[in-house]
């Protein structure tokens, strides 16, 4: 592949805005890529600049869903165990009550579907709506 205005030339990469090919004399280096010296620079650094708020926006969103999975997961599990808990100790005068057993089972299978919501959770604004 040549450069686009030297057609004699050979390129040295792809313009990072136009895709053209570029020789090292027409070519402005970007901190990611090159750029049409002149033609292509400002577009080509916007490109960079909007590339650089998706990567940490995807971030932040990968960081949000995981901070949420873990506090699912853990909540859950703390959830489910003191379920079981109530579960199998007896406590005086509690133990005849069936209400009791009722709400510590539901404890269980509550902290249980926590821990799975945690396990499939994804984050609503992640990376994929964002690009
Ligand atoms: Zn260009
Ligand atoms: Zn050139």
């Amino acid at each position: 592949m040549n450069c686009f205005y030297h057609p004699s030339v050979a390129a040295a990469g792809l313009c990072k805005s136009c895709q053209r090919g570029i020789c090292p004399e027409c070519a402005v280096e970007l901190p990611r890529g090159l750029a049409c010296r002149k033609r292509c620079e400002e577009d080509a650094r916007l490109r960079v600049a909007l590339e650089d708020r998706n990567l940490r926006l995807a971030q932040e969103a990968a960081g949000r869903a995981r901070r949420q999975r873990v506090g699912l997961m853990v909540g859950g599990l703390f959830v489910a165990l003191f379920g079981v808990y109530f579960l199998v100790t007896p406590i005086q005068g509690l133990e005849p009550l069936m209400p009791f057993r009722v709400l510590a089972a539901s404890m269980v299978s509550y902290g249980v579907a926590m821990i799975v919501r945690g396990y499939i959770y994804e984050d609503p604004a992640g990376p994929e709506r964002i690009a």
